[in-house]
């Protein structure tokens, strides 16, 4: 392809809506383009990434025994109310009506569709194990959409969902997945972690999510180095023992203080001169129609997923301040658990902390020496906090580390929890009845792209891994009014195209340095440049993309090393 006919609209400046590298860079390097909030359209080098990530997970979703199908878009409200996810899904889900007033959903995800299709046409265990898949676009509202193609309202999704008659099925469909999954993101030269998931309320139910690396990654992902443990942090377990410190010997009386002004756990370690281990906070949510209270230590993040499925509840929000005044009759910052009008849960390292400090249910005061055992009984004790760096492992009790990932992969085992409420059966060996039990495993095709340039790239620009880039090699000839330089690099272009490997050349009439920020910024893994100085050495220059220096390499022997470097790969 001539440089001077691809599509690819670069900006010299870095666009002010654009938070985090792989947005920027995607808009500068000209491959894609917004159309609306977090949607966008992929121009031609865009679409030739998306393409080859496309392929390596097509490849391995097909050796892992997959079958590719397409399902519509447009999904009928009716299987949503089924599977009883119409209302669940709440404002993420994007809704319409046609025009007799009926309602459809652009679909999120498919379980509804494909559990639907299953029940119509499979009928025996003799048809199982069924994996499908496909590669589509997927519709959510995402409150925030943000970061380019991190966090679209339309993206690329590869979903499959497997069906088996058992258990033991389930295992088998869900190992395969985990090691296509392994394939895929190794297949693409990007670093990753596998790190355990939440699996939601439900509970019980396995789940692992594929993270590539990257500081500006939304997940943070703890870790063992001594036994591979790896959670996302909404997941990672924090042990009890953890929180038997500094145990003090005497427990004291509780005693009610005077503290006017005082709201923050801030505002307590300044004005009583205490550490803030020695605070208990109490964070106040509204759940499914009702208050309710954590308690955590005062240095701590309260886990609102833990949360989430210790209560078992739809909808967790935090409580406005406002109403809470109004109906509680205090402000938050004076919340505790002692004599609270709202159901208390505590944090396991709460059980452990002696003589601490606590809001007294009263404006302008606080509660200290307060121990649990003595003060007061919890709805329950739970992991309720974050786990943090130099916390110890769940596993094997080593110190834990963090880390930043994008999610760009998810497999979930799902049970019967589809199959049973939209009656999905099949007749067992014995002519039994049974649901299926299913799995779903996704992979954010077009999030992907994005973390690939996140988590490779420098100040000048994309650095494509060689499995995903849009081109393998551009061939740079310094002044194209010079017939010996443009003779050779139409020759090395084609020479390079006959293996089959995917060139540009600049053929574009522009000065050598304009060309070269253009080649960096659109990260192309390999340049050759033929120059007249190197020429007169029957010589050019190769530069790796991911390289700092250029070398000199004989013209005779270029296609041969452009060959050996990409078979690499
Ligand atoms: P997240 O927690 O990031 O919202 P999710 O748990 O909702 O993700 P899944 O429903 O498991 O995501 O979807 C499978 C994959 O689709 C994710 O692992 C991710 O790579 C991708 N994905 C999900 N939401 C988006 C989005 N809004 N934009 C781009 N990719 C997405
Ligand atoms: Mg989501």
């Amino acid at each position: 392809m001539k440089s001077s006919e691809i599509f690819n609209p670069t900006l010299r400046e870095v666009p002010s809506e654009a938070e985090i590298v792989s947005h920027q860079l995607l808009l500068r390097g000209g491959f894609i383009r917004k159309t609306s909030g977090g949607v966008y359209s992929y121009l031609p080098l865009a679409f030739r990434v998306l393409k080859k990530i496309m392929n390596i997970v097509r490849e391995e979703m097909d050796r892992a025994g997959g079958q590719e199908v397409l399902m519509p878009i447009i999904q009928p409200a009716e299987l949503w109310q089924e599977s009883g996810r119409w209302v669940v899904y709440g404002d993420e889900m994007f809704r319409l009506k046609d025009r007799h007033n009926r309602s459809f959903a652009l679909g999120p995800t498919h379980e509804e569709i494909i559990t639907t299709i299953v029940k119509q046409d499979v009928h025996s265990y003799r048809d199982l194990p069924l994996l499908l898949y496909q590669i589509q676009n997927k519709y959510r509202d995402e409150i925030r959409p943000r970061f380019g193609l991190m966090r679209g309202r339309e993206f690329i999704m590869k979903d499959l969902y497997s069906f088996d008659m058992d258990e033991a099925g389930l295992d088998l469909s869900y190992k395969k997945m985990h090691e296509a999954y392994k394939r895929i993101f190794e297949r693409m030269n990007l670093k990753y972690r596998v790190v355990e998931a939440d699996s939601g309320a439900i509970g019980g139910n396995e789940s692992h999510e594929f993270m590539v690396l990257a500081s500006s990654g939304e997940a943070q992902i703890v870790y063992c180095d001594n036994c591979h443990y790896a959670a996302n942090v909404e997941k990672a377990q924090c042990q009890a023992q953890e929180a038997v410190k500094a145990k003090s010997i005497v427990v004291k009386a509780l005693e009610k203080i005077h503290t006017p002004g005082v709201r923050t756990v801030d505002d307590v370690m300044q004005k009583l001169a205490v550490p803030i281990e020695s605070i208990a906070k109490t964070l106040i949510y509204w759940a499914d129609g009702e208050y309710v209270g954590a308690v955590i230590r005062g240095d701590r993040e309260l886990n609102e997923i833990k949360f989430k499925n210790i209560l078992r509840c739809n909808e967790l929000v935090i409580a406005d301040e406002k109403q809470i005044r109004e109906v509680l009759g205090i402000s938050v910052g004076s919340l505790g658990p002692i004599g609270a009008k709202f159901k208390v849960y505590a944090d396991q390292e709460i059980e452990f902390m002696d003589n601490f400090i606590c809001g007294a249910n009263e404006d302008g005061y606080h509660l200290i020496n307060v121990n649990m055992s003595r003060d007061f009984v919890p709805e329950t004790i739970a992991d309720l906090r974050n786990a943090v760096k130099g916390d110890s492992c769940p596993v094997c009790s080593a110190e834990l580390d963090t880390i930043r990932g994008i999610e760009v992969g998810h497999i979930f085992k799902l049970g019967t929890k589809y199959s049973e409420v939209m009656k999905a059966s099949f007749l067992d060996n014995n002519g039994q009845e049974k649901p299926f039990i299913m799995g779903c495993y996704g992979i954010g095709v077009s999030r992907t792209m994005a973390a690939a340039v996140e988590q490779n790239h420098d100040e000048n620009g994309i650095i494509w891994p060689i499995p995903i880039a849009p081109y393998q090699v551009i061939i740079v000839p310094v002044n194209t009014k010079k017939t010996e330089q443009m003779e050779l690099a139409w020759s090395l272009y084609h020479q390079l195209l006959g293996l089959g490997l995917e060139v540009i050349i600049d053929d574009r009439d522009e000065r050598a340095g304009v060309k070269f920020k253009d080649a960096d910024l659109t990260g192309i893994p390999l340049r050759i440049t033929i120059g007249p100085k190197a020429l007169q050495e029957d010589k050019v220059e190769l530069k790796k993309r991911w390289e700092k220096e250029t070398v000199l390499v004989a013209i005779e022997n270029i296609v041969e090393e452009i060959n050996r470097i990409l078979k690499q790969y």
